[in-house]
Formats: structure tokens, C-alpha cells, sequence
């Protein structure tokens, strides 16, 4: 939610924009209009990476002042088309799973889109998945914002029958939504939401003596969510220590992590090529052997530029699975 209150018009969120160019006075104008809810050509050129959020210094959040604007103006998809979007991922009450169980873990619409990432003893688990769990973050990307307010009331409660303790989410997304946006919303979460990366450590660390050592080293992808969620990084680092996963240090990592991309493609903003193509390079002349991903869709977006360079794409739960013995390590060869 964009803090106002918190906000110095500084224009720092839009002058250090990684995708567009607009100088200091010009940024400050723009934040004033925008704060007006006043239309600037920035919110379609605005490619939703999440990124100002956290170049706020005054962590006022302006990229959520830019999405209801963008959905104000319907500035990236049309009103026909979000409904389309909107109706793709509804579900009705039959779809919901029942069974007893403290942990369950989330798997959001990826068992349907990538089953071959969930595989393997690390997600030996009760599971759910499809659209009544389908966390509707994708709606921040697309302009429609209210689209994803509106539903997560029910994906809480979809994930609270017969209430788990905790849930573990398999997606960054899904994790934001419940540990972030909820609560925003003013909407009371009822289980403890678990990270991926906390997960992976809590099966892995009971093993820590039978573990393999990937002695690798990598450049991690971080995802746009955890522009809202970045407590969780320390998950992530204790993960690559543990499975012997150097994180290089790279100009586009951390808070300066280049989004994949992925979305110019969906909104259709141009080729998004030779930024994945400056994304992967700056991995490999950093040292990595392999890119690794948190998110799927970074995967699919990257993986295209990663092949062409000849640089290995994994996801991070497959890193932990090499780790355990349960897929070879063949891949940094
Ligand atoms: S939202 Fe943050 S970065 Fe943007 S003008 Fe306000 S204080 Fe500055
Ligand atoms: S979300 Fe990304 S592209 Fe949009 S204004 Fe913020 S930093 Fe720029």
C-alpha cells in the first residue's frame, strides 16, 4: 500500500528506475502527479518489476501507487482483458481440497504448468494446488491491482480448511501474498506462511552430514516478489551455504537484481532479449556455472538467453535435490 504520509517526494523510485529514463527534477514532477492520481506516460512504460519499492528510501511503496494508477487508466491489459485473465484463475468451492494435516504445502498452478520441478522427497507432503490456491500476485504485473485484493479473502480460506498450522508455499509469490499483501489488505492469516528456501533448509538440515557437496558456483535470480518480502533472503544464502552453492557476487543481484523480463513479453513492451541476454552474461562474468532460479517463470524467461551462452538454468529446489543424491550432478560439466 502506498504510504503517502511517508513519502518526500524525492523521486529517487523514478530517476533510479533500471527500465526507464527520467531525470531527478522530471522524477519529482511525475511522483506529484501520480500522488494526485494524475496520468504519466511512466505507468505504460512501467514494466512492474517491483524494483522502487525498494529504492524508497522512506519505504513508502510507490510501486503500489503505480499500479492502482495503472488500473485506473488501464494503462497495461484493457478492462476485457484482466476479466479474461480474472476468470482463467477462478475456481468454485468443489475444487477445494479437505484433509487433516498441520503442514500442507501450496503449489499455486505450478503442478499443472512445471510437475517436474516437484518432485522427489522434499515435497513429500500433503499437497494443493490449482486455482482455488492460485495467489493472484500475477494481477500486480498486468494492471489490476483491485483483481488480486479482491480474491485473496478466499484463497485464505481455501488454505485455512481444516487448518493447518502452516503453510508451505512453493512460489515467492504466494509467500508476498500471504506474509506481505494479506495483511495489507487487513485480511487476518490463520497458519504461519513458510518460504520455499525455509523449507528446503528445515529437510535438509536433519541430513547435513549425508549431503553432497555441489562445490558450485552460481548466480541466484531473484524474483520480483521479494522486492516486498526480503527477510526471507537470509534463507536463501543459508541454503546455497549448506548445499556447497557459491552465490557470486554480481552487479544484478540483491536489491539490484535485473528482472527476468518475462513480463515485457506478456505486455507486450518490446523484445525483452538483450536485457536477458546483459542478465545472463553478467552471471557468467561473475564466475557462475549455473543460474539458479526461485521462480519458475524466471526459469522459462532466462532459460532461452542461458542456453544460447551455454550456462546451465536451475531451480533451487533442484539444487537441494543434487544435494540429497536424488539428481545427478551432471549439470556444471
Ligand atoms: S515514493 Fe519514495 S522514492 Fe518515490 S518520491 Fe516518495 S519517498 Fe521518494
Ligand atoms: S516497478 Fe520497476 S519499472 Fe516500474 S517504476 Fe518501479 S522500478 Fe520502474
Amino acid at each position: 500500500m502506498f504510504r503517502e504520509d511517508l513519502c518526500n517526494r524525492c523521486g529517487k523510485c523514478l530517476s533510479q528506475c533500471p527500465w526507464m529514463e527520467v531525470d531527478g527534477e522530471e522524477a519529482i514532477g511525475i511522483v506529484k502527479k501520480l500522488i494526485k492520481k494524475e496520468y504519466s506516460s511512466v505507468l505504460k512504460n512501467c514494466i512492474t518489476c517491483f524494483a522502487c519499492n525498494e529504492i524508497c528510501p522512506e519505504q513508502a511503496y510507490p510501486f503500489d501507487l503505480i499500479a492502482s494508477l495503472q488500473e485506473k487508466y488501464y494503462t497495461l491489459f484493457p478492462k476485457e482483458k484482466l476479466k479474461a485473465v480474472e476468470r482463467r484463475f477462478s475456481s468454485n468451492d468443489d475444487e477445494v481440497a479437505a484433509f487433516n494435516a498441520d503442514s500442507i504445502l501450496s503449489l499455486c498452478v505450478f503442478k499443472e504448468t512445471d510437475p517436474e520441478l516437484i518432485k522427489g522427497a522434499l515435497y513429500d507432503m500433503p499437497q494443493v494446488s490449482g486455482n482455488p490456491y492460485f495467489c493472484w500476485v500475477l494481477f500486480s504485473h498486468i494492471g489490476g491491482a483491485s483483481i488480486q485484493e479482491k480474491h485473496v479473502k478466499r484463497l485464505i480460506q481455501n488454505l485455512a480448511r481444516n487448518n493447518p498450522k502452516e503453510v508451505v508455499c512453493f512460489h515467492d509469490d504466494c509467500y508476498t501474498m500471504l506474509s506481505h499483501f494479506a495483511p495489507e489488505y487487513g485480511l487476518d492469516v490463520p497458519f504461519r506462511p513458510v518460504h520455499l528456501a525455509e523449507h528446503l533448509l528445515r529437510r535438509l538440515k536433519p541430513k547435513h552430514h549425508s549431503l553432497k557437496s555441489l562445490n558450485v558456483k552460481i548466480a541466484y535470480q531473484r524474483p520480483c516478489a521479494s522486492r516486498y518480502t526480503p527477510e526471507k533472503e537470509n534463507f536463501i544464502d543459508e541454503l546455497l551455504d549448506l548445499v556447497g552453492a557459491e552465490r557470486v557476487d554480481r552487479k544484478y543481484d540483491r536489491e539490484n537484481a535485473m528482472c527476468c523480463a518475462g513480463v515485457k513479453k506478456i505486455l507486450g513492451m518490446g523484445d525483452p532479449t538483450p536485457h536477458q541476454e546483459e542478465n545472463v552474461k553478467d552471471a557468467i562474468n561473475a564466475g557462475a556455472q549455473a543460474l539458479v532460479c526461485l521462480c519458475p517463470m524466471c526459469m522459462h524467461a532466462l532459460s532461452p538467453a542461458a542456453h544460447r551462452n551455454r550456462l546451465p538454468v536451475l531451480f533451487i529446489g533442484d539444487l537441494a535435490r543434487m544435494a540429497l543424491g536424488e539428481i545427478k550432478v551432471n549439470a556444471f560439466n
